[in-house]
């Protein structure tokens, strides 16, 4: 063929592909905006996409959520840029080593994380449409990647829920059932976790699949796509203060570049919008901080409508809110962002290196130690983040140390892990490891802290000079696998393992499931020249005849579970209790119930129902306020009250039948927000301590004031150092301090007996804000405990140890309170 004629069929394959295309509304048979589009239509479209258009489009699967539906990743460009898409992405990470030429900007699009923010996925759609239609000349030099939906089984469920309960034609009346959600909202996902506080914890299976492709792109721009309340209009970039310190310059403008662009076609079409306010760049685990933190322009967007708008609603300013109205500001934003990535493509590329050379920090390494298993589930944390770390050597180091608060020393051997800075991941070894973040702005609405060795309960010294590697870690290496030796034959008497960390309760629930009979010890022992702590678990043969092969089935558990066992030929101790002691008992295997709907908090109830489930891996049943009172709680052995509201909850005749199973042997576990719905006159004994009323200042508070003013009362959430009672159950695997992080200044009198973990006089958190009037107010106050009532118990868990599955070494509290308590 001539070349003129190869560029005549050139130019009509070009034609004929734009023409081809069905846009959204003709592929689905209605008009964008006028139905919500369920999950598998969503996917449907795109895959219709990638098989017409497949030299511009890419498709792929990267996971499934808990519910089984497909996660997608649309990798969108130019034909001649997908067909060297990896050699692009390969020259895009060298930057992060400070090398390579990288002449590309990858922008990324993340849609519905929050489920009900339903505008977002169909938004999605518009915008690859047009991406390539009539802006396809976007794709030159820019590789987009969509992702249409990052939380499918919450958009489905509102989605789903939406068509159930809609009018036809859809009502815009407010009141109407159709904006009215109910308690089981589809913000979250299936295990009720909000997925945009989760991008640096990990705990949930859609967040674990995507970071896995996110850590191969890092891109130069991250969106995340949300909804805010019905009445607001739409928000974007620049975000409000506190920023946090790791955020650059650069990083700083360019949002308002963005921010610009945007404002100039909202103005254009006489929309409303807000920048600066409201939403901050501080808590890491969000969708656009995480992604901040890892060199990209990292935003989010803000439509108003969410979970009430449905197709069209009446706001408070009478005017009508439709979904096509959301659909129009969402692509707006999107396609304006990749317009602003394709106008600097050279200053991108080049502060992406500059961010991964820069690292000026303070401190250069982390050095941790202690207990094993927690330093184990740490390290498989840093391993799905990408950050590498290896074991020490034997010596001592100089730094800050995280249990003292204070300039110190820490004794490390080759059992110690070295986190360094100096790494491709380095700015995130800061934000998660540094003592205390450090806070520009004290009004924020989430937490202030969260660094990791408290979070892990671990020793830590953070030293201003790199501290060496001895070792590095690696797939090869010994340090995930555990221990598991422990010679067993059919005449061995009994065997005795540790309890101190998860690991161990999840042991000891795949033991109770298979039937062992397990015990515990309430009284330290020493037996043939081995000491055993309080909860040391305790296999007998004797008590285990029943089962066949009990041999192999012991040592099949604990080699599953990386578990030690120390056998022993006696149950004559060298000192303390003997196996026959009443001090020795055997542990049960509770059936246990938690309460939903109504009063408790969704997110709340959610984080008990992950933990038993994907954590414990231990049954429970939900009961919903809907029908718990025809349910005779008499069947379960413990009751769960999470975190919410109950303040109208219980009323009298409520509490007198919890009171009365409590007494006939019931547990009740009380988290949170749960205590104040039962303490008082009419319920069981802990009372609430009130802050103490001060003198008012002579001068009048301007009005402006009152939310700094408010300040002086909130803990958002911070660290605090308190006291562990070590005999008492609830605290068993525990050493005499633990810190605890406290989300807010709810705060209680000590019990008469059975404080756990309690707070003394000194309350200034370790890490983290907290009011002056709410530091004092917390002074003296209980932290976890113990009441007993008649043959039952109330545990009491002030804080939320279980708070965003995060904060690991809280998670044994829980599970001594289902198990140790008796
Ligand atoms: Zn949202």
């Amino acid at each position: 063929m001539t070349r003129f004629l190869l560029l005549i069929v050139f130019f009509i394959s070009v034609i004929l592909t734009a023409q081809d295309i069905q846009s959204p509304s003709e592929f689905h048979g209605y008009e964008l905006g006028t139905q919500f589009t369920r999950h598998y239509e969503v996917v449907d479209y795109y895959e219709y996409l990638a098989e017409t258009d497949k030299a511009r489009v890419k498709l792929i699967e990267y996971g499934q959520t808990n519910e089984r539906r497909p996660l997608l990743l649309a990798f969108i460009s130019s034909a001649e840029n997908m067909r060297n898409l990896d050699a692009i992405r390969e020259e895009h990470l060298k930057a992060t080593k400070g090398e390579g030429n990288p002449d590309k900007a990858i922008v990324w699009l993340s849609y519905n994380v929050h489920g009900n923010e339903s505008v977002s996925t169909e938004a999605s759609m518009q915008t690859i449409y047009e991406l390539l239609t009539i802006k396809s000349d976007y794709l030159e030099n820019t590789i987009i990647i969509i992702d249409p939906c990052i939380n499918p089984d919450g958009r489905d469920r509102y989605s789903n829920w939406y068509n159930q309960y809609k009018n036809t034609p859809n009502q815009v009346d407010p009141n109407s059932k159709e904006h009215n959600e109910g308690w089981w909202s589809g913000r979250s996902n299936h295990y009720m976790f909000d997925l945009n506080r989760d991008w640096a914890w990990l705990t949930q299976v859609e967040s674990q699949h995507r970071l896995k492709v996110y850590n191969k792109w890092l891109p130069h721009i991250h969106v995340d796509f949300h909804e805010q309340g019905m009445n607001d209009p739409y928000y974007f970039a620049p975000a409000a203060q506190p920023y946090h310190e790791v955020i650059t310059d650069f990083q700083v403008d360019f949002q308002k570049t963005i921010g610009k662009n945007h404002a100039k076609y909202f103005d254009a079409n006489g929309w409303f919008y807000f920048t600066k306010e409201r939403f901050d760049l501080f808590y890491p685990s969000y969708g656009d901080t995480y992604p901040t933190y890892n060199g990209a322009i990292g935003m989010t967007y803000e439509q108003g409508g969410s979970g009430r708008a449905g197709l069209g609603v009446i706001t408070r300013n009478g005017d009508t809110l439709t979904l096509k109205d959301r659909i129009d500001h969402h692509h707006t934003t999107g396609l304006s962002t990749i317009e602003v990535a394709t106008n600097n493509i050279e200053k991108l590329n080049s502060e992406f290196k500059k961010f991964y050379q820069n690292k000026r920090f303070k401190y250069k390494s982390y050095v941790l130690n202690g207990n094993a298993d927690n330093l184990m589930a740490l390290g498989k944390l840093l391993k799905k983040h990408e950050i590498h770390f290896g074991m020490a050597a034997k010596g001592t180091v100089k730094g800050f140390n995280y249990q003292t608060g204070k300039p110190g020393v820490l004794k490390v051997d080759e059992n110690s892990i070295v986190v360094s800075t100096n790494q491709t991941k380095g700015t995130m070894v800061k934000v998660l490891f540094e003592p205390n973040a450090k806070l520009s702005d004290s009004l924020t609405y989430d937490i202030t802290a969260w660094s990791l060795p408290y979070a892990y309960g671990l020793n830590a010294l953070a030293s201003e000079n790199e501290v060496s590697i001895a070792a590095k870690v690696n797939e090869n290496n010994s340090f995930f696998e555990g221990d598991t030796s422990g010679p067993f034959s059919n005449n061995d008497y009994a065997y005795v393992t540790d309890w101190n960390s998860m690991k161990d309760a999840r042991f000891l629930t795949d033991l109770l499931q298979n039937n062992v009979t397990v015990k515990t010890t309430y009284s330290p022992f020493t037996l043939e020249g081995k000491k055993f702590k309080r909860g040391s678990l305790i296999i007998t043969r004797a008590d285990n005849k029943k089962i066949k092969a009990f041999t192999d089935t012991l040592k099949k558990i604990a080699q599953e579970h990386g578990k030690s066992l120390n056998t022993v030929s006696t149950g004559f101790v060298d000192s303390g209790k003997d196996f026959g002691s009443s001090y020795i008992q055997k542990i049960k295997q509770p059936k246990v119930a938690i309460l939903s709907g109504g009063p408790t908090s969704t997110l709340r109830f959610g984080e008990v129902w992950h933990y038993f489930e994907q954590q414990l891996k231990y049954p429970i049943s939900i009961l919903d306020v809907a029908y718990i009172d025809n349910v005779d709680l008499v069947n379960y052995d413990i009751f769960i009250l999470p975190d919410g509201r109950y303040s109208s909850y219980f009323t009298k005749e409520k509490l007198k039948n919890l009171k009365s199973w409590v007494r006939g042997g019931g547990k009740l576990i009380a988290i949170g927000g749960s205590i104040k719905g039962i303490d008082g006159d009419n319920g069981f004994g802990i009372k609430t301590k009130d802050l103490e009323k001060g003198a008012k200042d002579g001068v009048p508070m301007p009005y402006e004031n009152t939310q700094r003013e408010r300040m002086k009362n909130a803990i958002t959430g911070a660290i605090f150092k308190a006291k562990v009672d070590i005999t008492n159950p609830l605290a068993y695997g525990y050493n005499s301090e633990y810190f605890s992080l406290k989300l807010g200044n709810d705060a209680f009198q000590y019990l008469n007996s059975g404080n756990a973990v309690y707070l003394e006089d000194n309350t200034k958190p370790v890490s983290g804000f907290a009011g002056s009037e709410a530091q004092k107010k917390i002074k003296q106050t209980l932290v976890f405990g113990i009441e007993e009532h008649g043959r039952g118990q109330v545990i009491y868990l002030v804080d939320n140890p279980l708070f965003r599955g995060f904060w690991e070494n809280g998670k044994l509290f829980f599970a001594n309170a289902l198990f140790m308590v008796n």
